[in-house]
């Protein structure tokens, strides 16, 4: 459970960010209505707080003096500020802080609480840093790190790709333009011959004043540019505005290739992005199967319990082959109905054999415990090794072993070599 800390006199304003919050998310909300109070607050819970919203004007604290005590915790910290900026509001801006709400009218209390949610989902987040000046990777890692992003950095565009390589699942590089060798440019040329624009973010930094440069970058496939020179302010609101674009991306790709009960891989993403796997298996003699998995009686569980209990039977098998298979070299989709499909890559013939016989015994003694109710089912494997002409070929011997497991009894595992 995540906690928001939240110190403000105004109950109106602490209240409807409460009640945004908690409508919204599963955050525990802490209010506080002065320093005094939070300073009690923050020892209880030792300090751990997720995000802090914090007013500028508390009654023992009227010129931001809270802002410095909170930040020393390193909790990522929003202010809240009246309508008008004064010249020592300004100055907060760029203290430990991440971004100002300015209280005029319910927006405001919206973009706080996308704030508080950009910060907690940021946690999940890898970005790369890539610059040769050590000044300012280090000046913008304390950035990110205030984010609470995860940063890797890298002192050339060559380093930049090894750690890409080693880490395939950072979501936003940050380049300078200007580096040796190979410069800014060039490394997002390069990235974008293996990674599009909506799985990985690209914001290249250089001076503003250099039309050609910040042009040419957008050109060749960066998402964004940004001067060096720039504000924290502008430069938490440009990560936020592509982390928040790359997040569309990939909400509107798992609604497209995830199955919706049960968010595993749908048949068309099987068939898309299995025969890549299947190829390169093929052409580089990789060990390789395509296993299918259907449970026994089906029809049974929701004749007997009715279909919403079917439905968890099913949202069950993905729990258990996730346990198994939730590894890189497979791919597990739901065909249909209480079906399954798992290639799996770079395991011995002898090393599926055993999984999948652990997978069996497990389905046979996992009980499903539903309103009172004790569920059990078994599942039928069917394995295929063997190559055949190409993917659907495979599936289809898969299939057949299938029918056999069925055919002899069910609760079996039958292989095609
Ligand atoms: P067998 O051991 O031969 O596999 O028997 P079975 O009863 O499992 O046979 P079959 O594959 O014909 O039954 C599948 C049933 O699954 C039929 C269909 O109504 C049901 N079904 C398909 N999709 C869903 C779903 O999303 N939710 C639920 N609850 N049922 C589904
Ligand atoms: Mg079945
Ligand atoms: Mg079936």
């Amino acid at each position: 459970m995540k906690n928001i800390l939240i110190v403000e006199d105004s109950k109106v304003v602490s209240g409807a960010i409460k009640n945004l919050i908690e409508k919204e998310f599963n955050f525990h909300c802490v209010i506080c209505e002065s320093k005094k109070e939070s300073a009690q607050i923050l020892l209880k819970y030792k300090g751990k707080f997720d995000v802090a919203l914090l007013d500028l004007g508390l009654p023992d604290a009227p010129n931001g003096e809270i802002v410095d005590f909170i930040t020393k915790f390193n909790i990522p910290t929003i202010i809240l500020t009246g309508s008008t900026l004064s010249e020592d509001e300004v100055k907060f801006r760029n203290k430990n802080i991440v971004d100002y709400v300015i209280k005029d009218g319910s927006y405001s209390f919206v973009y706080a609480v996308s704030v508080i949610k950009r910060i907690i989902n940021n946690s999940k987040i890898k970005v790369l840093i890539v610059d040769d000046s050590n000044v300012f990777i280090e000046k913008i890692k304390k950035l990110i790190l205030r984010y609470k992003l995860i940063a890797y950095t890298a002192s050339s565009s060559e380093e930049a790709l090894k750690v890409l390589k080693l880490n395939p699942d950072i979501k936003l590089i940050l380049t300078y333009y200007y580096m040796p060798n190979i410069n800014g440019l060039e490394l997002t040329r390069k990235i974008r011959k293996k990674y599009t624009k909506d799985e990985l973010g690209i914001i290249v930094l250089s001076s503003n004043d250099d039309k050609k440069a910040s042009t040419n970058v957008l050109k060749y496939g960066a998402n964004d540019f940004l001067d060096k020179k720039f504000s924290n302010d502008e430069f938490f609101a440009r990560i936020s505005a592509n982390l928040e674009i790359l997040e569309l991306f990939e909400d509107a790709n798992n609604k497209a290739n995830r199955d919706f009960l049960t968010a595993m891989y749908n048949r068309r993403y099987l068939f898309q992005t299995g025969v890549e796997k299947y190829n390169k298996a093929k052409n580089n003699n990789i060990d390789f199967a395509i296993v299918i998995i259907d449970i026994d009686k089906f029809k049974n569980i929701n004749d007997t319990y009715g279909h919403d209990i079917g439905d968890i039977a099913i949202k069950e098998v993905a729990k258990i082959l996730n346990k198994h298979f939730n590894d890189y070299d497979n791919l597990i989709a739901r065909l249909g109905g209480e079906e399954f499909c798992i290639l799996i890559s770079k395991k011995t013939n002898d090393e599926v054999k055993e999984i999948l016989e652990k997978v069996r015994k497990d389905f046979e003694i996992n009980v499903i415990e539903v309103k009172d109710l004790k569920i059990k089912y078994t599942v039928s494997i069917g394995c295929s090794f063997n190559f055949g002409v190409n993917m659907d070929d495979m599936i289809q011997s898969a299939d057949n072993s299938l029918f056999v497991a069925k055919d002899n009894g069910r609760n079996q595992i039958r292989y095609r070599d």
